[in-house]
């Protein structure tokens, strides 16, 4: 039997690099509390990401709990049920009552032409989701917003380093949320980031993340703790020096089951967007099962059988979840329940070689015949 594939395997540096990164941190003591680690972090990734501000945090969830907490926010908020469960959660513990609007069936982020239909004079906000690499339609997005002046916070976990018309995808909106988590393109193990505009924002984000202390004597705000450590931040500073590489890598491996699934019957892939450099994060398989013959659960359980573990990502739907039971109704967002019934992610990361590629791509297409 040959060893298992999982969807996702972590990037990580050669140790060698890892420990002369992390020898400061031995001989200065200085284990955490924005040291040099952070703050050389944070500079170098306001470079690669293309845009003015970055706050580093401990995971991309706290990035978004506490930049929707740092905006005051009350009231609704509309956002997307195709996503992992941290968006969703993050606007309930905020006390926020969450709307959701429909995803459009050929990239999945949030059907802008439904937006408008969905506000009350109770609404506050936006939170669309960056879905798996598929940027939202953020000329659109700003216009709604602007119009009605409601606040638009991204979920951009999936979209490190990618741009659009040449601009940081961290510029839209009125901030944007990473995830710089294990599993992600780019990783500080666990953590997280939010990219800003505004300057009051960022005091009252690095209010929340640190106690609200300022100074040695001056408490100014009452807050949580959410920094990144100098660990995390070493492992940010050695995976961003590969992850140009990394993200070419993945790059070929999504071409090549381009090649080997495009055009079957049955098969929806996923929608190249024009004008964004991609981060090809994942990659999303659409399966029809009253043409292509086989559902996408008996597609898992194949892959399953020859020790491929794919995911059902997303599903279920958040809106569906056990612990939001009978509070929404799943019928208003119809799209993104067909997609998560037959949806599924396959294996996908730099090291992925174009055998294994093959091997899996030959399992799906070997099951039409
Ligand atoms: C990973 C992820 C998050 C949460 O990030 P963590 O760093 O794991 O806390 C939020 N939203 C989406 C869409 C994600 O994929």
């Amino acid at each position: 039997m040959s060893n298992k594939i999982l969807v996702t395997r972590s990037s990580m540096p050669e140790l060698e690099e890892y420990v002369e990164e992390i020898r400061d941190i031995w001989d200065s003591h200085w284990l955490t509390n924005m040291g040099e680690k952070h703050k050389n972090l944070q500079q170098q990734l306001k470079d690669y990401m293309k845009v003015e501000n970055v706050e580093l945090l401990t995971n991309g969830h706290m990035a978004l709990e506490l930049t929707m907490q740092a905006m005051n926010l009350q009231g609704e908020v509309i956002t997307s049920p195709f996503t992992f469960a941290s968006t969703t959660h993050a606007i309930v513990r905020n006390g926020l009552i969450p709307v959701f609007c429909d995803v459009n069936p050929i990239d999945f982020t949030i059907d802008v032409t439904k937006l408008e239909s969905l506000i009350t004079d109770k609404t506050c906000a936006i939170v669309p989701v960056h879905v798996y690499g598929n940027i939202c339609n953020v000329e659109e997005i700003d216009r709604i917003a602007y119009k009605y002046g409601l606040k638009v916070i991204y979920d951009a976990a999936h979209t490190f380093g990618e741009e659009y018309k040449g601009c940081g995808i961290g510029t839209f909106g009125d901030a944007s949320c990473f995830s710089f988590h294990a599993t992600k393109v780019f990783n500080t193990i666990e953590g997280g980031a939010v990219c800003y505009k505004d300057e009051l924002l960022g005091q009252r984000l690095y209010n929340l993340k640190n106690f609200g202390i300022r100074g040695p004597e001056d408490v100014e705000s009452v807050g949580a703790n959410a920094k990144m450590n100098e660990f995390q931040a070493a492992m940010g500073l050695c995976n961003l020096r590969h992850v140009e590489r990394e993200i070419k890598k993945r790059k070929k491996v999504v071409e090549r089951y381009r090649e080997r699934l495009e055009g079957i019957k049955g098969i929806q892939l996923n929608h190249i967007q024009d004008n964004v450099k991609s981060n090809y994060a994942y990659f999303p398989v659409i399966f029809d099962e009253k043409l292509f013959g086989h559902s996408r659960n008996e597609v898992f359980d194949k892959l399953a059988e020859n020790n491929i573990m794919a995911r059902k990502y997303f599903y279920p739907l958040t809106n569906t979840f056990d612990c939001y039971h009978g509070q929404y109704d799943v019928s208003k967002t119809p799209i993104a329940l067909y997609l998560s019934k037959r949806v599924l992610t396959l294996p996908l990361y730099a090291d992925l070689s174009i055998e294994d590629v093959d091997r899996i791509s030959d399992i799906i297409v070997g099951m039409m015949e």
